[in-house]
């Protein structure tokens, strides 16, 4: 009776939201301070000076019918030409207003633009491990994901994107700093997708774009993020401000164009008739204009650096095996039994709410998110001890 798709989504199972939940549950049980919940990605370092000011400045100051009123369906037009300066400046690509469209987060970023570029059938690769959404965006969209492993270290295994790229794919999908490993990709295997990119393109007379998704930016814990519209003409950036300014429920981010896209006019204009499509136009107002004060400002991640180093240094002295994060705030830790499910089951034992690696196509591995207080993880680790003993890691 009602769109199938939807209806089976909407009853799926999300195995975050269930861990969330069981902790809730148990919180209840046993007190919120005995159960360490590092199962969510919501940003727990309070968003920087810059939002509130602006937000108060704003609130005493912009008439009644623009605070909190329609913008253009892009968004503001002195947003756009704030965000397209900002990338000017900070990444020295000629960035142009026209070709920047405000949304409500990354996910609106690309969802939209999927929908601007999709036909169905048409194949994006993804990196496995990857953000399991991706799958409901692309496929929601008409498209295939086409899932590519990453190397051990979970770093781009350019080789086989090229060997998963064919007639059909319309773009791959990058997020560095990664959610879930937190890896960062270097200059090096940006710099050689792209060769690739360029090639297939060529190859098959049509470009596959490159969509960067981009939340996790600024949250780096000393690596470059390349901006890949240096490195690619056929980029668009799908941006976020959820995570650097800790504004994950206001819904707010943008897609932009690389002016050196090919037909970039064109592609921008499928975006806005995608939004359209989608109900996706006017981004809200009132964070578009705060956003576009803060530009370049984050909320204060040497937080995630310190949880970063204590929980990596306590999880390999424990013996369990993970590889350093170097941004975003998740450390991805092998599972010491084939089943990711079985070794977080046996966490939940100890209080330790983890999220099995299967939905994010990393099978025999669990997410831990390390945007908690940092009380939370030091009072944390003597059950992260036990939880490796019980395996016979500890040495
Ligand atoms: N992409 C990745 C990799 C994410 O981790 C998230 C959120 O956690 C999103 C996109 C969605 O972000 P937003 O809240 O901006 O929609």
């Amino acid at each position: 009776m009602y769109r199938e798709r939807s209806v089976k989504l909407g009853k799926e199972r999300s195995a975050i939201r269930e861990i969330f939940e069981y902790g809730n549950a148990r919180a209840k049980e046993i007190g919120r301070e005995n159960v360490f919940d590092f199962s969510l990605g919501n940003p727990n370092v309070p968003a920087p000076d810059c939002v509130r000011e602006e937000i108060e400045r704003l609130l005493r100051e912009m008439p009644a019918e623009e605070l909190h009123g329609y913008t253009s369906a892009a968004g503001a037009p002195d947003v756009r030409e704030a965000v397209a300066a900002y990338i000017r400046t900070s990444f020295g690509v000629p960035m142009r207003p026209e070709l920047v469209y405000m949304t409500a987060g990354a996910a609106a970023s690309l969802t939209v633009t999927l929908h601007a570029v999709l036909d169905r059938g048409d194949e994006v690769v993804v990196i496995a491990p990857y953000f399991p959404e991706y799958k409901v965006f692309v496929e929601g969209a008409g498209g295939v994901v086409k899932a590519v492993r990453a190397d051990g270290n979970f770093h781009l295994d350019v080789p086989a994107i090229g060997r998963a790229i064919g007639k059909k794919t319309k773009a791959v999908i990058l997020n560095s700093p990664n959610n879930p490993t937190g890896a960062v990709y270097g200059e090096g295997e940006i710099a050689a997708l792209a060769a690739l990119l360029e090639e297939k393109s060529a190859e098959y007379g049509s470009p596959v774009l490159l969509l960067s998704d981009e939340p996790y930016r600024e949250l780096t814990y000393g690596a470059e993020v390349p901006y890949v519209m240096n490195y690619y003409k056929n980029s668009v950036v799908c941006y976020s401000f959820s995570k650097s300014l800790s504004l994950a429920g206001e819904r707010i981010g943008y897609i932009a164009v690389s002016p050196a896209a090919e037909e970039a006019e064109t592609l921008f204009a499928a975006v806005c008739g995608a939004g359209r499509d989608l109900g996706f136009v006017c981004a809200p107002s009132l964070f578009q204009r705060v956003a576009a004060k803060c530009l370049g400002k984050t909320s204060d991640v040497s937080v995630y650096a310190e949880n970063r180093d204590i929980l990596y240094r306590a999880l390999q002295k424990y013996g369990f095996d993970c590889v350093k994060p170097e941004g975003a705030f998740y450390l991805f830790v092998r599972s010491p039994e084939p089943s990711a499910a079985a070794f977080c089951e046996r966490a939940k034992k100890y209080e330790l709410l983890l999220v099995p690696g299967d939905s994010f196509g990393g099978e025999g591995y669990v997410r831990v998110s390390y945007c908690v207080a940092k009380d939370t993880i030091l009072r944390a680790l003597p059950a992260f001890e036990k939880l490796a003993r019980s395996y016979g890691l500890v040495k």
